[in-house]
């Protein structure tokens, strides 16, 4: 699950950006009947040269791919993520931001972001990362998962190039969030895990200008990219899914364990990580089986890690279900707490107690939340300021 969009001023450049597409593809269109520049009248050839720049503009958003072979026949072969997917010359990936170009690997996600918003950084989820801060959240399209309930699924089932975009190299993201005063960057709505190129080139160019970088991500990548992306990203929110093989291929469409190993990848690398788990009404709402997955959390990744279990909206394919009742949320958030661990939220449902931290010592509420909205800090210098245990988390 990712948090739905909502719509910001600085998406609106994007609508710019869409009916430049359509006066390209016109322009392009006269290309092919074959009117050639020197037969054209002057100010027609002046409207297509201005339009041919436009279209070197389309480039900038094509690079070579990383984490792929080339074989002998020109076919490529993808390990980005565990699909490992061959693709034939000209053939477009699953995860609709790679293509086939002649024997190489091209991302099609490159520099042409759909999303540029403002948000608190609670929304990523985090819950323990600078709270009350905000964050230039951004999302380019695409999405190698097939959830059945997808909050985005108008961009993360889209090709890259085929939606509204931004022009947004690194710098202009740095200026965004300078401008915005924001402390960190956030990747997601979709699955930045796709477009490994610019995530990396961006986090590395922001890092060592003082801005962090943070990632909400469904966590099927491969662990050699997932290493890479860990550089200089603090922060990881994974959505496991479900913890049961049987969800994820249903309702998702691949598999638990490679999300499993991502996580603890992220552990290993000593990354910021929280869990958010959706919890979808007579899918994966057994409380044994979540039970199992608090455990193994508590476990593999520690009684620090938080938690979120976020409440279902019916979206996309499963239209037909009810939301999430809230005594169902209730229910996990006690799982979760018997199952020993530290930090247990509500998503998606606000007014709850399950949207504050409490000090696991005193028990008392040192951050007081109505959603994504901090009411109270009583956590100065990431301690409880009742008791003085230390929080877990990222608080300068
Ligand atoms: S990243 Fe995309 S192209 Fe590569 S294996 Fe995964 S789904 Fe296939």
């Amino acid at each position: 699950m990712k948090n739905k969009i909502s719509p910001s001023p600085l998406t609106e450049r994007a609508s710019l950006e869409q009916s430049r597409q359509g006066r390209r593809e016109f322009f392009k269109q006269l290309g092919k009947l074959g009117l050639g520049l020197a037969v054209l009248p002057p100010a027609l050839k002046a409207l297509l040269e201005f339009h041919q720049t436009l279209w070197a503009q389309d480039a900038k958003s094509l690079k070579e791919a990383d984490y792929y072979e080339q074989m002998a026949d020109g076919r490529v072969r993808c390990t980005l993520c565990p699909n490992f997917h061959i693709l034939n010359k000209g053939e477009l990936s699953f995860c609709f931001t790679r293509i086939n170009r002649n024997g190489k690997l091209i991302t099609l996600a490159y520099n042409n972001p759909c999303i540029l918003n403002v948000d608190p950084i609670e929304k990523g989820p985090f819950y323990h990362i600078r709270p009350g801060t905000n964050t230039v959240a951004l999302a380019i399209g695409g999405c190698n998962l097939r959830c059945l309930y997808c909050q985005n699924w108008n961009i993360a089932m889209e090709r890259p190039d085929r939606l509204k975009n931004l022009d947004l190299p690194k710098e202009k993201i740095l200026d965004s969030a300078r401008e915005k005063e924001c402390k960190t960057i956030l990747f997601s709505f979709t699955e930045p895990t796709v477009y490994p190129e610019y995530v990396k080139e961006v986090t590395a160019f922001t890092f060592s200008h003082g801005i962090k970088n943070v990632i909400c991500t469904a966590g099927f990548v491969n662990p050699t990219p997932l290493k890479d992306l860990c550089k200089n990203v603090e922060g990881f929110a994974v959505t496991l899914k479900a913890f049961n093989d049987k969800f994820y291929q249903k309702i998702c469409g691949q598999n638990l364990a490679p999300v499993l190993k991502s996580l603890e990848v992220i552990k290993a690398e000593k990354r910021w990580l929280e869990i958010v788990n959706l919890i979808v009404p007579s899918y994966n709402d057994d409380m044994k089986v979540i039970k199992e997955m608090c455990e193994w959390i508590k476990k593999n990744l520690g009684e620090d890690t938080p938690i979120h279990f976020g409440r279902f909206v019916p979206e996309y394919k499963l239209k037909d279900l009810p939301p999430t009742p809230v005594n169902t949320i209730d229910d996990a958030l006690k799982v979760g707490k018997d199952a020993g661990l530290k930090y247990v939220y509500s998503f998606n449902v606000a007014p709850h107690d399950g949207n504050n931290t409490y000090c696991p010592a005193c028990k008392k509420a040192v951050i007081k939340r109505l959603a994504f909205k901090i009411l109270e800090n009583n956590l100065p210098n990431g301690k409880c300021k009742f008791c003085n245990q230390k929080i877990a988390g990222v608080w300068e």
